[in-house]
Formats: structure tokens, C-alpha cells, sequence
């Protein structure tokens, strides 16, 4: 017959207290009662684990996502001068250096996507803009 649970807690106080008194009155279920309530336990854990697993992977998730707009954030300005720190202030191709503000970023395999500093490499407008027709232009490398 269902009872109408008020909580969990109470829920379980009950249980123990039935177990208790059925273990008194059926000795001989005693052993194998407690292997599979051994069994339980080790399902209970096992969800128990699988579900702390799931909540890791959400809050990896969760970071990731963060982790990846902030990177993609970063700002045109930052990976200029950043290109600039590795390979100096000058056009890749025809070494230009008398403005270095106006040398503009090239991607080398013209993913724009591929933001990676060894795909990108600084060109004067001049050259970045003979880099993209190609039959003008073929690469000295
Ligand atoms: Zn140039």
C-alpha cells in the first residue's frame, strides 16, 4: 500500500526501521540481504560517478566555451603586435619598413579562421594585395 511520503529523509528513516525489524524476524535473509543491498550500493555508486562525470564534462564544456570567445577576442591589434615581437616590424616580401602601421596580416593558407601566429605573416598593402591574384603573383618561397 503507497503511504504518502513527506520526504526523502523520512522515506529512508522508514526503510531502516522495516529492515531492522525483518531482519529480526528472518535471520535466515540476513546474508542475503546484505549482498544485495552490497549490489546497490555499488549501482548507487556507480550512477553516483556517472552523473559526476556528466556535471565535469558540462563545467569543461561551460569553461571551453568561455575559454574559446575570450581567445577569439582577442583583438586585431594584439596579434599585430604580436607578429610584430616574432617577426619585425617589415612586409614579409619586400621588406617595407618605413610605415610599420599600415603592414596589414596575411593568412598564409587564407583560412581567415586560422588565426595560429605560423599562418599569418605581415605584408605591406601593397604586397598582401599581389599575394591575393594570383596571376600576377607567385610567392618568392
Ligand atoms: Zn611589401
Amino acid at each position: 500500500m503507497p503511504m504518502p511520503w513527506k520526504d526523502k529523509e523520512r522515506q529512508r528513516e522508514y526503510q531502516r526501521e522495516y529492515q531492522k525489524k525483518y531482519q529480526k524476524e528472518h535471520p535466515e535473509k540476513r546474508r542475503e540481504w546484505a549482498k544485495r543491498s552490497r549490489q546497490n550500493l555499488r549501482e548507487t555508486d556507480l550512477e553516483r560517478y556517472k552523473q559526476q562525470k556528466r556535471q565535469d564534462y558540462l563545467k569543461y564544456r561551460k569553461w571551453y566555451v568561455a575559454y574559446a570567445k575570450k581567445r577569439s577576442a582577442i583583438t586585431f591589434h594584439t596579434r599585430r603586435k604580436q607578429l610584430i615581437q616574432k617577426l619585425g616590424a617589415k612586409c614579409n616580401d619586400c621588406g617595407f619598413t618605413e610605415y610599420p602601421e599600415i603592414l596589414e596580416i596575411h593568412h598564409l593558407d587564407k583560412n581567415r579562421e586560422n588565426n595560429l601566429v605560423n599562418n599569418l605573416v605581415l605584408l605591406c598593402p601593397t604586397c598582401h594585395s599581389l599575394r591575393h591574384r594570383k596571376n600576377l603573383y607567385s610567392p618568392k618561397e
